[in-house]
């Protein structure tokens, strides 16, 4: 590991100046659970650390309001527990009770984890394989390689690397909204735009401008929220990240979809929302055929490679489940 600098700004406005201020060098620490373990990796090489544990401001959890909204520095367990969140959106509790482990969820914050990076194998371990995202131009090790876990969405020939996290699934699904505060003042992206598809540079994996902070989330209010649920396959049941999940939502009206949402976690390069499927629910009953044939249409444009096509089936399975359980919540 290669020595680095560390600050641990007092204020938000002494955060971003010393993060703008340290150029591409420069890393933000929050729970530390992705950066320090790509740092032993020797993936992440930072020359500077901002450590903005400090700023208390960022730690807020307020579900008072007309919106939910919790602070970037805010620890995923407490999240989770929060009561107003657990009632009305229980996707998006069980999108952070379902990730990592009880310590990792203690430490991790949702700024963290909403910016957490691909568990691609050849990212993470690098020499002697080449890996776009980690060495731009050096081609994908993935696509004629061990591919089990990669993406059947949002890939290119450059990258096909799956976007690991869980939270930021079940965030789209509600169009959530994440306010950053950077150099030029604030600015509020909504979370379905804040990842960018790899396309020819997949090193660049957010819309983040230099200096920017992620200071908070905000859930809007939404009586579809309280007939959901997220629905997360795992090679085990703990501790693992998904091969396939779905945050799904319905609210019925005299027993047909009157509104539905549906993202897919652990097939895409970024969170995906399956709007098409989305919209076939709308005035149906929800059978297990009926909610079937809405994980086939979730799964139908899949590009498959070699080790990862078992995920279309799969995938149609747990939409069907996902379904099923929203509804009987809704
Ligand atoms: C063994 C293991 C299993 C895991 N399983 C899961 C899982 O099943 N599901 C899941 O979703 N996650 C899982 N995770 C990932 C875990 O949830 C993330 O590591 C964690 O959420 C990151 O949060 P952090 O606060 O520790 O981030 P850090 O490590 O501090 O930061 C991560 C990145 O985000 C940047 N960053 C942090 N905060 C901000 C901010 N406010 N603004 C801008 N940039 C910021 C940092 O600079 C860094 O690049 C797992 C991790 C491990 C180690
Ligand atoms: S899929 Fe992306 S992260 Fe994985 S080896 Fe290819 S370029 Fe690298």
């Amino acid at each position: 590991m290669q020595s680095f600098s560390y600050a641990r700004p007092a204020s938000l406005d002494s955060a971003i100046a010393t993060f703008a201020e340290g150029g591409e060098g420069t890393r933000l620490l929050a729970g530390g659970t992705t950066l320090y373990d790509l740092m032993k990796l020797d993936v992440e090489r930072p020359e500077r650390i901002v450590d903005i544990n400090g700023l208390a401001e960022l730690s807020t959890i307020d579900t008072s309001g007309d919106e939910l909204v919790f602070g970037a520095l805010a620890r995923m367990s407490d999240v989770a527990a929060d009561p107003r969140l657990a009632d009305e959106f229980p996707a998006l509790s069980e999108a952070l009770w379902k990730a990592a482990s009880q310590q990792l969820r203690n430490m991790a914050s949702l700024g963290g984890n909403l910016l957490q990076q691909t568990r691609c194998a050849y990212f993470r371990h690098g020499e002697p394989f080449a890996c776009n995202k980690r060495s731009p131009g050096s081609g994908c090790s993935a696509i004629e390689g061990l591919n089990r876990g990669h993406a059947l969405f949002g890939g290119s020939d450059a990258c096909i690397a799956t976007y690991p996290g869980d939270f930021a699934v079940a965030l789209i699904a509600f169009d959530a909204e994440v306010d950053v505060a950077g150099p030029d003042g604030e600015r509020t992206i909504p979370v379905s735009d804040l990842h960018r598809q790899p396309g020819d540079n997949p090193e660049a994996e957010t819309v983040l401008m230099p200096g920017e902070i992620i200071i908070r989330i905000r859930v809007p209010a939404d009586a579809v929220g309280r007939g959901s649920t997220y629905h997360k396959i795992r090679d085990r049941e703990s501790y693992a990240f998904a091969v396939v999940s779905a945050a799904a939502a319905v609210r019925l009206e005299a027993g047909v979809v009157a509104d539905a949402r549906l993202a897919l976690g652990g097939v895409a390069t970024v969170p995906w929302r399956a709007r098409e499927a989305e919209h076939s629910l709308i005035g149906t009953a929800l059978t297990a055929e009926t909610a079937r044939a809405v994980g086939e249409i979730a799964f139908a444009d899949a590009v498959t490679r070699e080790h990862n096509a078992f995920k279309v089936e799969l995938g149609a399975n747990v939409v069907r489940d996902a379904l099923l359980i929203a509804s009987g919540r809704a």
